[in-house]
C-alpha cells in the first residue's frame, strides 16, 4: 500500500481515493448494482429504475425519515419521509445537505495506519485485515500487559451503540466515554431523581404557556419539536424564552428576557414562591402525586421576585407576572428544561427548580408525559454470553465520585482528566468510534495531553477529522447513506436506515468493524450474526415483520406491549420527588437551593455558546454545501462592550481565558448583554484533512475550564470567564 501524507494530499489526490466526485454529485450519482438490484426487488423502484429508497438521517442524533429520489438509478435528493414522526415531510438544511457530506471529496476511504509523529497527519494506507490485525494484537498486548480496564473505548450516541457495548463490555474494560456529560447530564439527573426518568415527553398539543430557559429551538437539533413549538405559537401560546443572547428563538418568543448567566435559578425559585404563595399550584396533584412539597413551600418563602430581581437582572414585576401567567395556564403550562441551562455549575438545581415548578402546575398527563426511551422493546437480538465480571473502577468516576450518573452516559471530561493525572490508574489505549474530543472537550491543550500518553489511539470515522489527526489507525465507516444499522423502535413503530448507495472505496458499516475486530479479539460470542442484513433479521423475528416490508415502507407497526399507568415515577417514593430522599442521602440539598455563583472580574466577559442551525456540533463543517450557508463565525460583542475597549465590527481580537487563546474576528451586535460574548461552536479545526472546514473561525474547545457539576456530572460549558482585546 503507498504512503500517504493527508496533510500534504491535493484535491485531486483525494479525489483519486473515492469513487465519488463533486461533480457526480451535481448531476446525481448512479446507485451501483448490488443496492439498484435490491432496491428493485423490494419494489422500491420502477421498470425504469425510478423511485424512492427509505432511510434515516444521521446529519445529527434526531433520526428524521428520509426518502431518497433516485430517477433512472440515480439518487438525486433526499427529502423528508412524510410518514415519519420527526420529519414529518421535510428535513432541515443538514439534512437536505447529507449527499455532500457522503460525497466529500475528503472522505477516507481505506484504512490509514500513522507513519509520521502522533499529530503530524502522515499516514499510509493499509487493507482492513492489516489495519484490523494491528489493532487487536496492540489492543491484546495492552490487555495482557495492564489488564482490560488500561483501554478507554468512546463513542457518539447512535444505532450501532450496542455492539460497540459488546466490544468494550465483552474486552472487560469499564471506561466508556459518551458526549452526555458535555450536552445535557444535568436535565436528564434532575429528570431521573424528581420523575424516575431522564427526561419526559413534551406535547405542544394544548400547551398555553412556555418558558423556554436557554433552549434555543429554532436552531436546536429536534426539529420536530420546532415545528412543534411553531404550531403552538401560531394557535395562541405565549412563549417566554430566557437567555443572555437573541438567538433566533426569542425573534419568535412573546418575550425576551436577557437574564444574567447564571442566575436562571433564582428566576425559576421566584417562581415557585409565587406560585406557592399565591396559591396557583394544583392542589389536588400536590397531594396525591408529589413528596416534599412542604420542605419546597419552606426553602422557598424568601426567594421571592424582589430577591430574584437583584441577581438575574429582570424586574421583580416581571417575575412576578410571569409566574402569575404561568400559574394561570395551570396544566396547559410547560416549562422546558432545556440545554443550555446545563451550562453552569448551578445546572443541576436549576433544571431541578424547572422540573419542581412543571410538577406544582399538575401539566402531567396534558403537556408532559412519560417518555418510553430508548430500548429494543419487542425486538429481538442475537445470542450472546453475560459480559466477564469487571471490578476496576471506571477512570470517570462513575458510580464511585459521580453516584447519580448513569454508566451509559458518564463524565467524559472526568475521563479525559484522569488520563492526564495517571489517577487512579494509568490507561494505554483509547478506541474512539465517530466522535472528536479535541473540539468536543473543554481545555483542548489537555485533551492533546491525553492523547500523547497513549500508546495506542484508534478512530472510526467518514472523515479524518481533528481526533483522527492524532491517530495510530484510522478505520474508515460507511456513511450513513450506505449502510444498514440496528433497529431501535419508535413508540410502536420501526424504522430502518438501509443503504440507498453503495459503500465507496472501502468503507465498512459499525456491524462490520465491531464484529470483525470482536472476532479478532477473541469476542467472537458478542457478534453473532452473519452480516448486517442479518442482524436486522433477528432482531425482526420475533415480530413476524418480514425486512423485504420494512424495506420497502421504510417502517411498519411493532406488535404492541400493554401500556402503563402514566401516575407512576420510578422514584424511591413511587411519587414526583420535590424533595429527595436520595439527595439528602448522599449529602446534597435535597431541594434545590441557592448559591451565588462565580462571576467575572472587572473587564472579562461569560463566554456563552449555542448551536446554529446550519450546523450539528463539530461534525459538519467539512459539508461543502452547508460552508455556504454559514457566515463567517464570529465573535459576539454588544456595542457598548466593544465601544469600551476601542473595538469595531470584523477587528481581529485575541480572546484569552484561563486554559487558552484564540484570534477571531469580532461581530458587534445588539443581540447581547454588555456583559457576555458569543462563540459559535464546532470551528477552528486542527485538521489539514478537513480542507473546507480549516483555517474557518476560531474554537471554543481551546478556551473553556472544565467545570464539572459533582451531582450530574455535566461539564458547565459556560461558566468561563474570557477576556478581550484587539489582536
Ligand atoms: S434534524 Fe436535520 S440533520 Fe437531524 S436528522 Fe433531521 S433532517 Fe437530519
Amino acid at each position: 500500500m503507498p504512503k500517504t501524507d493527508v496533510s500534504q494530499l491535493s484535491r485531486r489526490s483525494f479525489l483519486k481515493l473515492g469513487a465519488a466526485t463533486a461533480s457526480a454529485l451535481a448531476v446525481g450519482q448512479f446507485i451501483a448494482p448490488p443496492v439498484a438490484r435490491a432496491a428493485r426487488q423490494a419494489h422500491l423502484l420502477d421498470s425504469n429504475g425510478s423511485g424512492y429508497i427509505s432511510t434515516m438521517c444521521e446529519m445529527c442524533v434526531w433520526r428524521c425519515g428520509v426518502r431518497a429520489k433516485v430517477v433512472e438509478e440515480k439518487v438525486v435528493k433526499l427529502e423528508g419521509n412524510p410518514d415519519h414522526p420527526h420529519s414529518k415531510g421535510k428535513l432541515c438544511a443538514r439534512g437536505q445537505s447529507g449527499l455532500m457530506t457522503t460525497y466529500d471529496p475528503d472522505r477516507v476511504l481505506t484504512p490509514l495506519i500513522r507513519v509520521g509523529k502522533r499529530g503530524e497527519g502522515k499516514f499510509r494506507q493499509a487493507s482492513w485485515d492489516e489495519a484490523l490485525d494491528l489493532v487487536a494484537e496492540q489492543m491484546l498486548s495492552i490487555k495482557s500487559k495492564y489488564g482490560p480496564e488500561a483501554m478507554v473505548f468512546s463513542s457518539t450516541h447512535n444505532l450501532s451503540q450496542p455492539l460497540f457495548e459488546n466490544l468494550l463490555y465483552g474486552f472487560g474494560s469499564p471506561n466508556y466515554g459518551t458526549q452526555r456529560s458535555l450536552c445535557f447530564n444535568a436535565m436528564i439527573v434532575a429528570n431521573s431523581i424528581t420523575y424516575g426518568m431522564e427526561e419526559p415527553a413534551r406535547d405542544y398539543s394544548q400547551v398555553k404557556y412556555i418558558i423556554l430557559t436557554g433552549r434555543n429551538l429554532t436552531e436546536a437539533i429536534s426539529t420536530s419539536e420546532t415545528s412543534d413549538l411553531i404550531d403552538s405559537i401560531s394557535g395562541g401560546a405565549k412563549v417566554v424564552y430566557i437567555d443572555p443572547r437573541f438567538t433566533k428563538t426569542a425573534s419568535k418568543a412573546t418575550e425576551w428576557l436577557p437574564i444574567r448567566p447564571g442566575t436562571d435559578l433564582a428566576f425559576h425559585l421566584a417562581m415557585i414562591n409565587v406560585i406557592i404563595a399565591e396559591k396557583l399550584y394544583d392542589a389536588a396533584f400536590v397531594d396525591k402525586y408529589t413528596l416534599g412539597f412542604d420542605q419546597v413551600a419552606s426553602l422557598t418563602m424568601s426567594t421571592t421576585p424582589e430577591w430574584a430581581a437583584t441577581l438575574t437582572g429582570i424586574e421583580a414585576g416581571t417575575i412576578r407576572r410571569i409566574a402569575e401567567e404561568f400559574g394561570a395556564a395551570g396544566k396547559y403550562a410547560l416549562a422546558h428544561n432545556g440545554w443550555r441551562t446545563s451550562n453552569f455549575i448551578n445546572s443541576f438545581p436549576t433544571e431541578r427548580a424547572i422540573s419542581i415548578l412543571n410538577a406544582v402546575v399538575g401539566n402531567w398527563g396534558t403537556t408532559m408525559f412519560p417518555s418510553s426511551g430508548e430500548g429494543a422493546g419487542v425486538l429481538g437480538s442475537p445470542p450472546q454470553p453475560a459480559y466477564p465480571r469487571i471490578s476496576a473502577q471506571r477512570l470517570d468516576g462513575v458510580p464511585w465520585m459521580y453516584p447519580f450518573v448513569p454508566l451509559k452516559i458518564g463524565v467524559f471530561q472526568q475521563l479525559r482528566d484522569s488520563i492526564v493525572a495517571g489517577t487512579p490508574y494509568e490507561p494505554h489505549g483509547w478506541f474512539i468510534s465517530r466522535q472528536n474530543p479535541v473540539q468536543s472537550l473543554p481545555d483542548r491543550q489537555k485533551t492533546l495531553e491525553a492523547f500523547q500518553k497513549m500508546d495506542l489511539i484508534v478512530t472510526m470515522d467518514i472523515l479524518v477529522n481533528d481526533t483522527d489527526w492524532f491517530s495510530d489507525v484510522v478505520l474508515p465507516e460507511a456513511s450513513y447513506l450506505e449502510r444498514y444499522d440496528p433497529l431501535v423502535p419508535m413508540g410502536n413503530q420501526v424504522y430502518i436506515r438501509q443503504p440507498v448507495i453503495e459503500p465507496q472505496g472501502e468503507a465498512k458499516s459499525a456491524l462490520w468493524v465491531y464484529k470483525e475486530l470482536g472476532t479478532r479479539l477473541g469476542l467472537a460470542d458478542f457478534f453473532q450474526y452473519k452480516d448486517e442484513v442479518d442482524y436486522i433479521n433477528q432482531q425482526l423475528a420475533p415480530t413476524g415483520i418480514p425486512l423485504e416490508t420494512l424495506r420497502l415502507h421504510g417502517n411498519a407497526t411493532l406488535p404492541t406491549s400493554t401500556g402503563s399507568d402514566i401516575y407512576e415515577w420510578s422514584t424511591p417514593s413511587g411519587k414526583v420527588e420535590l424533595f429527595s430522599s436520595l439527595l439528602e442521602k448522599a449529602k446534597f440539598d435535597p431541594v434545590p437551593i441557592w448559591t451565588d455563583p462565580p462571576q467575572p472580574k472587572a473587564g472579562e466577559f461569560y463566554l456563552l455558546t449555542g448551536k446554529v442551525g446550519q450546523h450539528t456540533q463539530f461534525g459538519t463543517q467539512n459539508n461543502q454545501l452547508l460552508h455556504k450557508y454559514q457566515d463567517v463565525p464570529r465573535l459576539w460583542m454588544a456595542p457598548e462592550a466593544a465601544k469600551s475597549l476601542g473595538l469595531s465590527d470584523w477587528d481581529t481580537v485575541q480572546v484569552t481565558s484561563p486554559v487558552g487563546t484564540v484570534q477571531v474576528a469580532l461581530q458587534v451586535t445588539d443581540a447581547m448583554r454588555t456583559d457576555c460574548v458569543y462563540l459559535t461552536p464546532g470551528f477552528g479545526h486542527l485538521s489539514m484533512a478537513l480542507r473546507t472546514a480549516y483555517g474557518v473561525g476560531a474554537s471554543d474547545s481551546v478556551l473553556h475550564v472544565t467545570y464539572t457539576d459533582p451531582i450530574s456530572g455535566g461539564q458547565a460549558l459556560s461558566q468561563t470567564f474570557v477576556s478581550v482585546k484587539k489582536a
